[in-house]
């Protein structure tokens, strides 16, 4: 069977050339200035758009106090 509406390789890779993803939007942390994903919280200090939302130093000493837990059991 012959494929009558078959495009070519080249009016495919056309229509495509349009279809590459871009990169993620970042924006500048009101508070830091660091750059976070869009509508998302920054990780850096845990504020969404200048408001705290997250215990960032809390979660990490609490990270820290697990880790050297941690590494005292292995031993
Ligand atoms: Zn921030």
């Amino acid at each position: 069977m012959v494929v009558r509406m078959r495009h070519t390789r080249a009016h495919t890779a056309n229509r495509r050339s349009h279809h590459a993803l871009e990169g993620a939007r970042l924006s500048k942390c009101v508070k830091c200035e660091a750059l976070h994903l869009r509508h998302q919280v920054c990780t850096a200090c845990g504020t969404y758009r200048g408001k705290a939302v997250l215990k960032v130093t809390k979660t990490i000493a609490k990270t820290e106090k697990r880790a050297a837990a941690k590494s005292k059991t292995t031993k």
